[in-house]
């Protein structure tokens, strides 16, 4: 299952990462970081040199936003379960063990 998320920019456009070596945080144009024919898979800290893949340099706060969204989640799953409706992903996944 693979989830995408927006990060939100900030009032000027700007989306914030954080260096998870140095922790300093810094900002790259939404409009150039969320361009569909360039997406930014690495990115590297502008202050230590870091680099490494895109998640990585999420700020605590979006990490939060990403946990809760999955909670949110998680929560509908069940909930669809508990309502007797199967989702596409778990009917795929009993026809793998079935092989
Ligand atoms: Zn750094």
């Amino acid at each position: 299952m693979e989830l995408t998320f927006n990060i939100p920019c900030d009032s000027e456009g700007y989306v914030a990462f954080e260096c998870p070596f140095c922790e300093i945080e810094f900002k790259l144009l939404g409009a150039d970081f969320q361009k569909e024919e360039y997406i930014y898979e690495d990115l590297f800290c502008p202050y230590c040199g870091l680099a490494d893949k895109r998640d990585a340099f999420y700020t605590k706060e979006q990490a939060v936003h990403v946990r809760e969204l999955c909670q949110n989640i998680n929560t509908k799953i069940i909930f669809a379960m508990s309502q007797g409706k199967e989702s596409l992903i778990f009917k795929r996944k009993k026809r793998q063990e079935m092989q």
